[in-house]
């Protein structure tokens, strides 16, 4: 049988019945590129993905994969090439005695939880439960409890791929320990089809609580210089994002500032020490209301995030990775969090500080502080201001930064380069490493403007 015989039905051609609605469907982003693949297919098993790759190969098409669509470029549709689309791959096995699991790529985080939490374990999958385990993992992952848990790459311990000719091969420590050095951090830029993900699982905290105070906007910089000041005493069980938006807290007055600490601790007094700095700070004092502590059964109760990325709308992110003060980002800051477009539009300053210590993998540039930019609307006429504005600020940020995180791979908006997301150590070996495994450029690789 020819290889596009094997496909069948999966196989989606430009203009073939399906293909549109396959091309639209493949990006989570209500705002879908211009871009179209020559084909799709709509792989269900390994046997499929490798059938792809041959047919590439037979058809000299470039490949680019897409598991959960969430890449804000949409790095997986591209001109040309050959779609393999791995969103159907959503089984999870989980060993409960190894605390390990096997995922396919198109496992979203609220998938993972709800086999795991009723096990007593947990992963740390995204914020937005519709990520996706296979862009979420590949471009490192920070997912809850980051600061304690690590990023979520750094708890794969075993990947089965499919490479550019086709053949299936397990990368681990012991085999193919160069490729399963690459899977961990290199996003886009991956050579090969991640098929299924072989993690370490963790033990579901005992017990979790939330704290939120919605502060006003005139004391950023009071906010921003104790959350910075306060960086690495954080208990690293604590999770800190400050939302400056005004969907969240639904101010009448424009923007606030949403403070969400979560703690993931073992018992009630660890949460209640570990929250103390934000509970009990003087600055307190000013929130406009607050929430001091409030427990929660699982992850699957913590929707803050999901609320702030319904599907449907249209999205524009970018982020840096940034080292610098307070003092000095906080007046950075301030002409956007004036100017923020829509009542759903928002900042995320994020504590990254103290990660554990990493293994040494692709996944390799990190900060203290992660800052998000994101514009949230709905019409199209709109796209091009609100790209604008969340470029535009990051652009404004790039002197204080020390990068960015592959998760918004903004790379094609700003014009940035991958060096951006990784030491030049590990930029240089992931080049080695796709020449090696992909010496023809059969997959597309990053993005770029
Ligand atoms: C609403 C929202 C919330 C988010 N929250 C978080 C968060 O909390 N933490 C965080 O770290 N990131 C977060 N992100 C970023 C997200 O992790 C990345 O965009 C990630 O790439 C999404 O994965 P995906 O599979 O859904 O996306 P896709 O667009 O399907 O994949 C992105 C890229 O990953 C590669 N890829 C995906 N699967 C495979 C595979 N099986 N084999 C080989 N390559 C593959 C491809 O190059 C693809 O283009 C969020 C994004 C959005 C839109």
């Amino acid at each position: 049988m020819t290889l596009e015989g094997r496909l069948g039905r999966k196989l989606l051609w430009s203009g073939d019945d399906g293909y549109e609605s396959a091309r639209r469907a493949a990006v989570w982003n209500g705002r879908k590129p211009p871009r179209r693949p020559a084909g799709i297919v709509l792989a269900e098993d390994a046997d499929d993905v490798v059938t792809a790759m041959l047919l590439a190969g037979e058809r000299a098409l470039q490949v680019s994969v897409r598991a959960g669509g969430h890449s804000t470029s949409a790095a997986g549709v591209r001109d040309g090439a050959l779609l393999v689309d791995v969103s159907r791959f959503t089984a999870v096995n989980v060993d409960v005695r190894a605390r390990t699991a096997v995922v396919g790529p198109g496992v979203l985080g609220q998938d993972i939880d709800s086999v795991l939490d009723p096990l007593g374990l947990y992963f740390p999958h995204g914020h937005c439960s519709s990520v996706a385990m296979g862009g979420f993992l590949l471009g490192g992952g920070l997912g809850w409890n980051w600061r304690a848990a690590g990023p979520g790459c750094a708890l794969v311990r075993a990947v089965d791929v499919v490479t550019a000719d086709g053949e299936t091969v397990r990368a681990d420590e012991t085999r193919n320990s160069d490729l399963y050095w690459a899977v961990r951090g290199a996003g886009p830029g991956f050579f090969g089809v991640v098929t299924a993900f072989h993690l370490e699982i963790l033990p579901k905290p005992a017990v979790i609580r939330v704290a939120a105070h919605n502060y006003p906007l005139e004391v950023a910089e009071e906010i921003l210089g104790r959350l910075y000041g306060i960086r690495h005493e954080t208990a690293p069980i604590v999770d800190q994002s400050l939302f400056v938006t005004q969907h969240v807290t639904n101010s009448p007055h424009g923007p606030t500032m949403l403070l969400g600490t979560f703690a993931f601790a073992e018992s009630e007094r660890e949460a209640d020490e570990a929250l103390a700095p934000f509970v009990n700070a003087p600055l307190r004092n000013k929130a406009i209301w607050g929430v001091d502590g409030m427990p929660v059964a699982g992850l699957g109760d913590l929707t803050m995030t999901d609320d702030l990325y319904p599907a449907g709308l249209r999205y524009a992110h970018d982020n840096v990775l940034s080292n610098a003060s307070a003092d000095a980002l906080a007046p950075a800051l301030a002409p956007a969090f004036a100017t923020l477009p829509t009542p759903r539009s928002h900042i995320n300053w994020v504590n990254l500080s103290g990660f554990p210590e990493l293994p040494d993998m692709a996944f390799s540039l990190s900060g203290d502080t992660l800052i998000e930019l994101v514009t949230v609307w709905d019409d199209s006429e709109q796209d091009a201001r609100m790209q604008s504005w969340v470029t535009d600020h990051a652009r404004g940020l790039e002197p204080l930064a020390v990068g960015g995180q592959l998760s918004s791979d903004s790379m094609a908006s700003r014009g940035l380069a991958p060096d951006a997301y990784f030491t030049a150590d590990a930029l240089s070996r992931l080049n080695t490493l796709r020449d090696h495994w992909d010496p023809a450029h059969r997959f597309v690789s990053f993005l770029l403007s």
